[in-house]
């Protein structure tokens, strides 16, 4: 057997560096990290926070958290900017295509996230932790982008 012991497939290999890109993040209420990548290249990474050069929910407060908003509702009023549009727009500021990329991300994205991904040409999506949006559950298997969430299938056949 050629594996050492140990040695992480590349699905653990990104999806903890998502988690690493996480913890850069300046939100009040969810520490979100994504990572776009196409031939296990990395395209861009994204957090959750304020546009740059602006304050952050972390040192100003968040109307999100001041209201006391459930998770998944009225993000407009808040803000940051979600990680999976950060990875797309730092795509986007360094001119590199995102067209048939797979992301993966600590949660699953939103319906927001997902209608943007969608037309970023993402093509598969491997998230960790569950987020309350139907909506963007439906929209992505109306647009038949591959979704899966990790941990939920042996991932020993992407090892390689
Ligand atoms: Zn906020
Ligand atoms: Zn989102």
């Amino acid at each position: 057997m050629s594996e050492r012991e140990g040695r992480p497939s590349w699905d653990q290999y990104f999806m903890e560096i998502a988690h690493l890109v996480a913890k850069r993040s300046t939100c009040l209420r969810r520490q979100v990290g994504a990572v776009l990548i196409r031939n296990r290249h990395i395209l861009s990474t994204g957090y959750n926070g304020a546009p740059s050069g602006l304050e952050h929910c972390l040192d100003i407060g968040c109307l999100r958290q001041e209201l006391g908003i459930p998770s998944g509702q009225q993000q407009e009023i808040c803000r940051g900017i979600h990680a999976e549009q950060n990875a797309i727009i730092q795509a986007a500021l360094h001119g590199v295509s995102t067209e048939g990329a797979t992301l993966y991300c600590t949660t699953q994205p939103c319906s927001q996230c997902a209608k943007m991904l969608i037309n970023a040409g993402v093509k598969q999506i491997i998230y960790e932790g569950d987020y309350p949006d139907e909506l963007a559950r439906q929209l992505l298997e109306e647009a038949q982008l591959t979704v899966r969430r990790w941990g939920c299938i042996d991932s020993k056949a992407d090892r390689g």
